[in-house]
């Protein structure tokens, strides 16, 4: 019997690639049971950026210049997430699975019935609605360094060791900050140029308030709408455990009995904060005063650029709106929406649909053009989530103002904010739903991706299927 101590998936790697050379069966094998995770004491095993490790490269698959074996790439993105789960018998499970899977059994990981792949199936899935929980919960918070500079702090309490496979996404959100992040089991620096991983630290080493704080809880009682809070989903979504390092938690009661007016009145109130286009919406919401007051927002950077708003247009007693992402090339020029080639094309469905243009309220998600220069060009760049919700209020309104019987979202973008992050335009499309913006909400394609496909057979489908949705609506609303 062998005994092998492994800390981290690189290592597990490079002893089950030397067993596997000797024809070491899993059964004369003891994997160390111990958690074996840097703690406290351990010496860091410090990563940079740069860095890439062989099994990390997507579709790469590792061959053994001294063996004779190939292993599937499918098992290795498998294994490096199975790597972060907390069970002791993690790294016997693993080799178990790689021995099979060289010794005949290659298309093992197909086999979803079998034990062994049910079982790290079900172990990754943990790990990764880890890693999805950590991004949602982790809150920094300001701290003053020796030499004066910023620099953010967050602790954080996750289920499995997860801290590499999530740090690269606050690597890349927050880019342009100095911030770490702790766990109990592994830390994670960013200095604006290195990521860097340390030993892990207790929950003391955390500050517990400093400014960051009090503006974080205005902004989730901003986004926290009282009138559909579901409790128990809630709790399910943002388990309790995570509560004490989420300042907004301690909202949470007040909201859940406060009227949303008075959660309006409290973002309406604070001073400064102007994250949003509801710093900038009118007394007056009705469309003729919104569209005036869009053209003085200044709540994410597309107005810098851009050479106007683009507010949404068609009638005020309209009972359908259609939303689109954001203004074109041509309709920031021209300073009103679908006015271009995607216009044209959306012009031809809603006219074979039997629905009449001037009827219909067109509007966009986001009101600037948001674009990227090569030379003289300006090409269409996707908004981020940040602009979206920046932009929210101005839609809402619009929707509010005008209180259609159906909405159309147009595209994916579109799809995402009034119907969810979760929407998936490929597998919902089409579907009529009642929401809170109106009797009935559908999602279907946008013309400009129609106009993008590349395969005419695709593209004729995509057409008759936008013309067939709006067809569907137009029923209901006649
Ligand atoms: S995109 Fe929306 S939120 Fe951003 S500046 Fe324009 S109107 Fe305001």
């Amino acid at each position: 019997m062998r005994f092998i101590h492994v800390t981290c998936f690189d290592d597990w790697r490079a002893e089950a690639r030397a067993l596997l050379s000797n024809e070491i069966s899993p059964a004369d094998v003891h994997w160390s049971p111990e958690d074996n995770q840097p703690g406290l004491f351990d010496q860091p095993h410090q990563k940079k950026t740069g860095e890439t490790a062989q099994d990390e490269r997507p579709n790469a698959s590792v061959q053994d210049t001294q063996s004779r074996f190939t292993v599937p790439s499918p098992f290795l993105e498998l294994a490096r997430q199975v790597a972060c789960h907390r069970s002791p018998t993690r790294w016997q499970l693993l080799y178990q699975t790689l021995w099979r899977l060289v010794h005949g059994e290659r298309r093992l990981l197909e086999m979803t019935t079998d034990d062994d792949v049910l079982l790290l199936q079900r172990m990754r899935k943990a790990v990764t609605r880890d890693v999805h929980k950590m991004k949602a919960f982790v809150r920094f918070r300001k701290i003053e360094t020796d030499d004066q500079s910023e620099s953010y702090i967050a602790w954080h309490r996750p289920d499995h060791f997860i801290m590499r496979l999530a740090a690269p996404f606050f690597q890349r959100r927050f880019k342009g900050m100095s911030w770490t992040i702790l766990t109990s089991h592994e830390s994670a620096h960013w200095d604006q140029h290195q990521l860097t991983y340390g030993p892990g630290l207790p929950a003391s080493e955390a500050p517990n308030a400093d400014a960051l704080e009090g503006l974080w809880k205005t902004y989730y009682a901003s986004i926290f709408n009282p009138a559909r809070i579901k409790v128990d989903m809630m709790k399910r979504e943002m388990p309790v455990r995570h509560w004490p390092t989420l300042p907004e938690a301690t909202l949470i009661d007040d909201l859940i009995r406060d009227a949303p007016a008075r959660v309006t009145e409290m973002i309406k109130n604070h001073e400064g904060f102007s994250e949003t286009g509801m710093h900038y919406l009118p007394a007056q919401q009705d469309l003729e005063s919104l569209r005036q007051a869009v053209v003085g927002c200044q709540a994410c950077d597309l107005c810098h650029d851009a050479t106007q708003s683009v507010f949404g247009v068609g009638p005020e007693d309209a009972r359908m709106v259609l939303v689109g992402e954001q203004p074109g090339e041509r309709e920031d020029i021209a300073g009103e929406p679908f006015v271009g080639p995607a216009g044209e094309l959306l012009n031809a469905s809603l006219r074979d649909a039997g629905i009449d243009r001037q009827a219909v309220y067109l509007t966009n998600v986001v009101k600037h053009f948001k674009f990227e220069r090569r030379g003289k060009r300006r090409l269409h760049k996707k908004p981020d989530s940040r602009e979206i919700y920046a932009c929210r209020p101005w839609l809402e309104s619009e929707i509010a103002a005008l209180k259609p019987q159906t909405v159309i979202c147009l595209g994916a973008t579109a799809a995402q904010a009034l119907l969810g992050r979760d929407f998936r335009l490929s597998q919902q499309r089409g579907h009529i739903q009642k929401t809170q913006w109106s009797e009935q909400t559908i999602a279907t394609w946008h013309p400009a991706a129609i106009l993008r496909m590349p395969d005419e057979n695709r593209k004729r489908e995509m057409v008759n299927q936008l013309v067939t949705d709006l067809k569907r609506c137009a029923e209901v609303v006649q």
